[in-house]
């Protein structure tokens, strides 16, 4: 695939890296862009130039979904090439960084974490960190053209074929060259890690069928946004299904032993469940454990309880 070139940018979250895609073409394309920092610009436009290309003629900036790791920079290289912007309708919300947009997204997350159970300083501390990194690591884009799965990009010599997998976020989506027999998975498969979606409404429920979709399609090697290339994409969301199916029988035998009560604010079973949640982690171990209620309450296996009144934070 020698018109596919992979850029690894540096984030500062623990996957350590981004996966940027350049496609040389003659209509040069970038799939996915790494946070607005100076440092990230540099490494991509270092990337895209050492592939025989000019961040300043991207025509076509597609990112698999609307986090900031895969879209923040999307405004500014936007700036200097004129590119398009596409992104699934369902993840705008999460590209700007308009204060009343930030003000709403933060009342979202606030009550989610409130409603969750987690405790009232734990929450300030959260909402403050995603205040500031969405200030300051999202360059907001000047225009997009909203996704809605389905899509058709043409390139010289293949297709790819959008296709909408909601569940990581709402708004995921992969590309597919059955020709190719690749896959762009975005964070929705990822050989080395297994990425919980973030607290939106039934997500690991839409994650479930989204795996179960890319199960069934022809691919050779899956392109994703964190780590290595990897193939048999179909032995991997095994494994991340088992993971799940691990996880919500956990929570589930929590739940068990300490009957209806207290046991099913979701903080309270994230503390059984994870051995430390400090900073960030209370979002990201609650976001998980309200993910599998949700799941567990739409397999039948419990009652929906009170708790899981949390909205989400979409
Ligand atoms: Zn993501
Ligand atoms: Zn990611």
């Amino acid at each position: 695939m020698t018109n596919i070139h992979r850029i690894q940018v540096a984030i500062p979250y623990p996957v350590k890296w981004v996966n940027c895609y350049y496609i040389e073409d003659s209509l040069p394309t970038l799939i996915d862009t790494g946070l607005n920092l100076p440092d990230s610009f540099e490494v991509l436009a270092k990337g895209i130039g050492d592939a025989g290309g000019d961040i300043s003629s991207v025509r076509r900036i597609i990112a698999t979904h609307g986090h900031m790791d895969h879209s923040g920079l999307a405004g500014k290289i936007q700036e200097i090439s004129g590119a398009d912007f596409l992104v699934h309708a369902s993840d705008q919300a999460k590209l700007s960084n308009d204060p009343d947009d930030l003000k709403t997204r933060m009342e979202a997350f606030h009550s989610f974490l409130s409603e969750a159970g987690v405790p009232d300083p734990s929450v300030k501390e959260v909402v403050s960190r995603l205040l500031e990194m969405f200030s300051s690591l999202i360059k907001p884009v000047s225009g997009f053209k909203p996704l809605y799965g389905g899509e058709v990009f043409g390139f010289d010599d293949f297709e790819l074929h959008s296709i909408h997998t909601p569940g990581h976020s709402p708004g995921s989506i992969c590309l597919h060259s059955e020709e190719k027999g690749i896959l762009f998975s975005g964070d929705c498969i990822l050989e080395e890690v297994i990425v919980d979606p973030m607290s939106d409404i039934r997500s690991l429920v839409e994650h479930q069928a989204s795996l179960d979709m890319i199960a069934g399609l022809p691919v050779r090697k899956v392109l994703p946004g964190h780590g290595a290339a990897f193939s048999d994409h179909r032995r991997r969301i095994r494994r991340i299904r088992d993971r799940h199916k691990t996880r919500s029988d956990k929570i589930l035998s929590i739940l068990e032993r300490s009957g209806n009560g207290k046991s099913r604010i979701p903080f309270s079973i994230a503390s059984e469940l994870f051995s430390s949640m400090s900073g960030m982690d209370a979002l990201y171990c609650v976001s998980s454990v309200v993910a599998h209620l949700e799941l567990l309450e739409f397999n039948g296996t419990i009652d929906s309880p009170a708790a899981l009144s949390c909205g989400g934070t979409a």
